[in-house]
């Protein structure tokens, strides 16, 4: 997986290292293990049944969705503002660079679903707070969060408490 996995410095700003994984979705033989293997972890850190998968945009989507199917489950977005055309819960935290919003469908998680969250990258832990603060707001509890790849070194895991992270890579 790793030769898939391309850095990019100063990729959004200068002094980051931007992770692409864009090679690797292309990749039919690396993007369905890594959609199995998310679902395996998924399913672990869960530690039962998930009522919901929930993927950030934009590419959490393209994994969540996926990893909901192989889980047997619905597929709920969380998206940045304005994209969701019904009413929403917002949300609005800080990134590895900059400040974003996110918002989700009030009604897009019944009230004690357990649901499973699925991204590509965690980095300071901003993204997965802020949705699990959404998917809470609904009623729901996050149970796991499954990430394709772990930014270790930016401590993201330490916002999250108790909520049981797994990732395929850390680096
Ligand atoms: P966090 O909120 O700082 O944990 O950043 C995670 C979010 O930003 C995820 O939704 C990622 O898609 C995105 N992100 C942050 N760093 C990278 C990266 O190096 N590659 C791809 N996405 C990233």
């Amino acid at each position: 997986m790793a030769r898939l996995v391309v850095d990019v410095p100063d990729h959004p700003t200068p002094g980051v290292v931007f992770k692409d994984i864009t090679p690797l979705l292309a990749d039919h033989d690396g993007f369905s293990a890594v959609t199995a293997a998310l679902a395996d972890l998924g399913r672990d850190a869960a530690g039962a049944f998930v009522d919901k998968v929930v993927g950030m945009e934009a590419r959490g989507f393209i994994l969540a969705a996926p990893v909901a199917l192989a889980l047997g489950t619905g597929f709920v977005p969380v998206r940045k503002p304005g994209k969701l055309p019904r009413e929403t819960h917002e949300v609005a935290f800080s990134l590895e660079y900059g400040d974003a919003t996110l918002q989700i469908h009030r009604d897009s998680i019944t009230p004690g679903d357990r649901v499973l969250l699925v991204d590509d990258v965690l980095a300071t832990g901003g993204t997965v707070a802020a949705t699990r603060e959404l998917v809470e707001a609904c009623g729901g509890t996050c149970v796991g969060v499954a990430v394709l790849m772990e930014l270790g070194f930016l401590g993201g895991r330490s916002k999250l408490g108790d909520l049981p992270v797994s990732a395929i890579t850390t680096v």
